[in-house]
């Protein structure tokens, strides 16, 4: 994690409409602001539905609050007949600097191959979105073929044609431990960042590979981000659950405190 700010990173999921968005976010602030949170020490960043980013931009703007915007997902293709799709060029008017790409629960629900991803990381990167490209493997995996094999595959796809100077982050995220509470040990998630950044490297070269941002995800919570967070390799979370319960995921931002 040296010389690079350290990014965690709430998905909201399916959770809170654009009016419990609003409430959140003031309370999220608020509890920052009064625990005397050193802004940019820390970038926070928040994945809200579709349905609430319009909001949640025209709120961080007005109060001034210096959480990143990111969309969960995005269409591969620009604009179009795509019915129920949206375009990175929308998330772009709406300010989000982010956006989620082959996050497991997309990978399983909805079909997403890492042809798909790969195209999705395309298209964020048209529309000057940074992807999170969410890369992890299944338990079945992990018995069969090791922690690392898959994830540094799909990272592999995911980084085909990315130009060098990319703004890109990297999640891993093993899917046995998303939402189940067990999550993987500092050290597990340790050699397998350490790994996806040789991938970057090898994709994108070594200056690419110092810069970019490799998060852990998978059941992070407040009492046990600072393990994860002493690791060279990781340079934050990606959380989900505890993302959405203000004083954890506060927590979990001063995770130094
Ligand atoms: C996620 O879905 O990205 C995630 C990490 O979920 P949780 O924190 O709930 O395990």
């Amino acid at each position: 994690a040296v010389n690079r700010t350290p990014l965690i990173a709430g998905n909201w999921k399916m959770n809170l409409d654009h009016l419990q968005a609003v409430a959140f976010v003031q309370k999220l602030h608020w509890t920052l602001k009064e625990a005397k949170h050193e802004a940019g020490s820390v970038e926070v960043a928040v994945f809200p539905p579709f349905t609430d980013l319009r909001t949640v931009q025209t709120l961080l703007d007005a109060d001034k609050i210096d959480f990143a915007l990111g969309g969960q997902d995005l269409s591969a293709h620009d604009s179009g007949a795509y019915t129920g799709e949206i375009s990175g060029q929308f998330l772009a008017k709406l300010d989000a600097k982010y956006v989620i790409i082959g996050h497991s629960e997309r990978r399983q629900f909805h079909n997403e191959t890492d042809e798909v991803v790969a195209a999705k990381t395309q298209a964020a990167l048209r529309h000057g979105l940074a992807p999170v490209i969410c890369v992890g493997e299944t338990s079945e995996d992990l018995e069969k073929f090791g922690a690392s094999a898959v994830p540094v595959g799909q990272l592999e796809v995911a980084l085909e044609g990315v130009a060098a100077d990319a703004d890109i982050v990297v999640a891993y995220e093993p899917v046995w431990a998303i939402g189940s509470g067990q999550a993987a040990t500092p050290d597990q998630a340790q050699e397998v960042c350490a790994k996806l950044r040789a991938v970057v490297a090898d994709k994108l070269g070594a200056d690419a590979a110092a810069r970019t941002r490799v998060l852990y995800g998978g059941s992070v919570k407040s009492g046990n981000i600072a393990g994860f967070m002493r690791e060279p390799d990781v340079d934050g979370a990606l959380v989900g659950g505890a993302s959405l319960v203000v004083d954890e995921f506060a927590a979990i931002v001063r995770f130094q405190k």
